[in-house]
This record gives structure tokens, C-alpha cells and sequence, in this order.
């Protein structure tokens, strides 16, 4: 057996790779410079622009950019209506912007659990959480892969409930057929660099509600409206504007709309490549009692995100932590995604205790995602199967 690096041997490549990073290009850094020349750099015309690309992208009516994917959270659940003695019922495995958007409205986060094989939001931990004070869920594409629609969308229409979409892992992703943006009475997109196209920081929300569209564009800036049908005192003083809401500046720029389309415009070159490693994992770990692979459901055509290295307690002799730092002598560095949002300091003192949702626990306690991003070659997935398949040999329990 190959000595692992971490005592000693050889690593598998020379130079370290990280679990992901955004690809930027000659063309990608023409339109950002193009775009410092022009008249506007900020709420200009490469905003309304990029909303009309990410409006047909998706299929949704009305996108609004915003600064970044959290700014997107926030928004939706404002627009949402969550406040003060308000439920909302958020997935446990995800970043915790997820379930802050929440919090920031003074609504209170309940954490469903997940499906144990695709690690999305469980449907049946959704409908046995909901009260008479559950107002909306916040699910998310985790990965990248949609979550169960079908399901979701049957309990939120039986309960009156608002969907919103963390949609964060899953531009262009479809489910059924229809890309994910179009499905949820708003999803969320975030646009830094780690996710699948980037504008530095940015994000947005989809929607076919005007009234939400409305609502979301004035809340992006201060409250304030130029529409007079919605001023309580509409003058035709050509100055006036009037702030009906309170609102934030969360823009996003035109510098950062101009390398968003520049990026937008290879969503499908980028996904591709996504696919296609992820295949490639997925067929070099298949036969591994010591991983498990993720399971997709047929519905969802994934755009994924992150590929999730499970490994399985009862073929390996050792814990995550040291395959994780195996990994990371090999010159493979994979990252955790993600702990428990409830389990993080913050939400333990707001009195959410250990052990609400074990399959997320359990989840937590034996993942880590490795290397996934269109601009690996080659040599750097083999590299990385070949990390994998070295540390678990290493590992690897006798039965
Ligand atoms: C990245 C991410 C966010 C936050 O997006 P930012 O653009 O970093 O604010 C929210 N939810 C999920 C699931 C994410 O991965």
C-alpha cells in the first residue's frame, strides 16, 4: 500500500487544489473594463440588462440584482411578510445566511430535517414542524441539486405558506423541465466566487409576482418610490420621490453586472463541465463500500454545485477529521459544507438544542466536499480520485 503523505510519502500532486474558485477570463475582464468606462458604474444600464438575461435564464417574470445572495435572503423575506411571531421552517444544512434572513425579519428559524441520501430539506420533517404560526419555507438547492417540489409546493399551497428558494448552489438546474428560478414564489441566487457564476459579490431574486417584484426593487433601495400610485402624498414636482418602506442599499453595480453577463453568457459551457466531473466521481466511487455517493432524483437536471464526499463509518477505521487531513497532505484540500445552521454558538444561545435533526447530524459528522469547478483539467480530477482512493485504501476497515 502507498504510504500516505501525511507520514511521510509522496503526495499525489505538487500543488494544493481547493474545493473550488471561480474562472475568469481575457473576455470576462474586456467587459468589466468596458463597463468602468461608461457613463453610469452604478444602477446603470448593465443592471436592467443583466435582470432581463437572468429573467430569461430562469423563466421567472422579474429578477432583481441585488449585492449579494444574503441581500437576496433578506429581501425575499421581507417581501414575504415574515415578522415578529412568525414560523419560518428553514433546512439545517446550509450556510447559515439561509436561516439569518429569518432572524433579521424577528422571525424565529425552525430547522427541518434532511432526506439522509439526497440531503435536501425532508418534505415529511416540513409538514410534522408546521403551527398555526408557520408563515413560509426557506429550502435550498443544496449542492445544487432542486429540492422536492413536488412535494414542497403541495404542502406551502395546503398551508398558505410562501416558498422562497435558496437557490444559492443551482443556477442552471431544472426540475421537470423548468429551471429552478421560476418554480418558488422567489428564489434566491448568490454570485460569489465560489458558486457556479460570479460578479466578485452579487446576487439576486426571481419572482412572477409583481406585487413581490414591487416590493423587492423599492426595499433594494431605501424604501423609496418615483411611483406615484404608491406615495401617500404624489406630487408631479419632478424631484419628489418619497420612501414608503424602510428599505437598505443593497445594489449590486454596473461593474459587477458587467462580469456577471460576461459569466452569464458561459452557464452553459461551465455547466457542462460541472456534469461532467461530477460523472466521473461518481463512477470512480460507485464501487467504494467506504464512500457513499449522493443520490439524485430524476426530476432534477443538476447544475451541481459541490460534490459531497460521504464516507461510511463502518468501512473505514478512521474519523472524518483524518481523512480530511490526509486528504489535505495529498495537496487535495476539501472544505465542510456545512455544520447544523443550529449548531453554530450564535443559535445554541438562542436555545436550540443538540440533537434536532440527526440525519443532518449524522450527515455533518462524515462529509466534506472535494475539488469541483469547470476549470479543473483533467489530470487535476484524476489527481483527486487518486487522493481519495489512496486514503481510503489507507483506511480501509476489513469485514
Ligand atoms: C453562498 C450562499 C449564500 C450567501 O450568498 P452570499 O452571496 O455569499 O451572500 C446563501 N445561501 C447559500 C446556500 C450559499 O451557499
Amino acid at each position: 500500500m502507498e504510504k500516505l503523505a501525511i507520514f511521510g510519502g509522496t503526495p499525489v500532486r505538487e500543488r494544493p487544489i481547493s474545493y473550488g474558485r471561480q474562472w475568469i477570463e481575457q473576455d470576462d475582464i474586456d467587459a468589466v473594463a468596458e463597463a468602468l468606462r461608461g457613463d453610469m458604474i452604478t444602477c446603470g444600464p448593465r443592471i436592467e440588462a443583466l435582470e432581463q438575461s437572468l429573467s430569461q435564464i430562469t423563466g421567472a417574470k422579474y429578477a432583481v440584482a441585488v449585492a449579494n445572495g444574503t441581500a437576496a435572503l433578506h429581501l425575499a423575506a421581507l417581501a414575504a411578510g415574515f415578522g415578529e411571531g412568525d414560523e419560518v421552517i428553514v433546512s439545517s444544512i446550509t450556510f447559515a445566511a439561509s436561516a439569518n434572513c429569518v432572524l433579521y425579519c424577528g422571525a424565529r428559524p425552525v430547522f427541518a430535517d434532511i432526506d439522509p441520501q439526497t440531503y435536501n430539506i425532508d418534505p415529511e420533517s416540513v409538514e410534522r414542524l408546521i403551527t398555526p404560526r408557520t408563515k413560509g419555507i426557506v429550502a435550498v438547492d443544496f449542492t445544487g441539486q432542486a429540492v422536492a417540489h413536488d412535494a414542497l409546493d403541495r404542502i406551502c399551497k395546503e398551508n398558505g405558506l410562501v416558498l422562497i428558494e435558496d437557490a444559492a448552489h443551482a443556477i442552471g438546474t431544472k426540475y421537470n423541465g423548468q429551471p429552478v428560478g421560476s418554480i418558488a414564489d422567489m428564489t434566491c441566487f448568490s454570485f460569489h466566487p465560489v458558486k457556479t457564476v460570479t460578479s466578485g459579490e452579487g446576487g439576486a431574486v426571481t419572482t412572477d409576482d409583481e406585487q413581490l417584484y414591487r416590493k423587492l426593487m423599492r426595499l433594494r433601495a431605501h424604501g423609496i418610490t418615483r411611483n406615484r400610485s404608491e406615495m401617500a402624498h404624489p406630487t408631479d414636482a419632478p424631484w419628489y420621490n418619497e420612501q414608503i418602506d424602510l428599505g437598505f442599499n443593497y445594489r449590486m453595480t454596473d461593474i459587477q453586472a458587467a462580469l456577471l453577463m460576461s459569466q452569464l453568457r458561459k452557464l452553459p459551457r461551465f455547466s457542462a463541465r460541472r456534469k461532467e466531473i461530477v460523472r466521473r466521481y461518481d463512477e470512480a466511487f460507485a464501487d467504494m463500500p467506504e464512500i457513499v455517493v449522493q443520490r439524485e432524483i430524476p426530476e432534477s437536471d443538476t447544475t451541481r454545485h459541490l460534490y459531497i464526499l460521504r464516507l461510511n463509518p463502518d468501512r473505514l477505521t478512521c474519523d472524518r477529521r483524518q481523512f480530511f487531513d490526509a486528504l489535505c497532505a495529498e495537496n487535495v484540500r476539501p472544505q465542510v459544507h456545512y455544520l447544523p445552521v443550529y449548531l453554530h454558538s450564535y443559535y445554541e444561545r438562542l436555545g436550540y438544542p443538540q440533537g434536532l435533526c440527526p440525519h443532518a447530524e449524522a450527515y455533518y459528522q462524515w462529509s466534506m466536499s472535494i475539488p469541483l469547478y469547470p476549470a479543473m483539467t483533467d489530470r487535476d480530477v484524476e489527481d483527486t480520485v487518486r487522493a481519495v482512493k489512496k486514503v481510503a485504501a489507507y483506511y480501509r476497515k476489513s469485514v
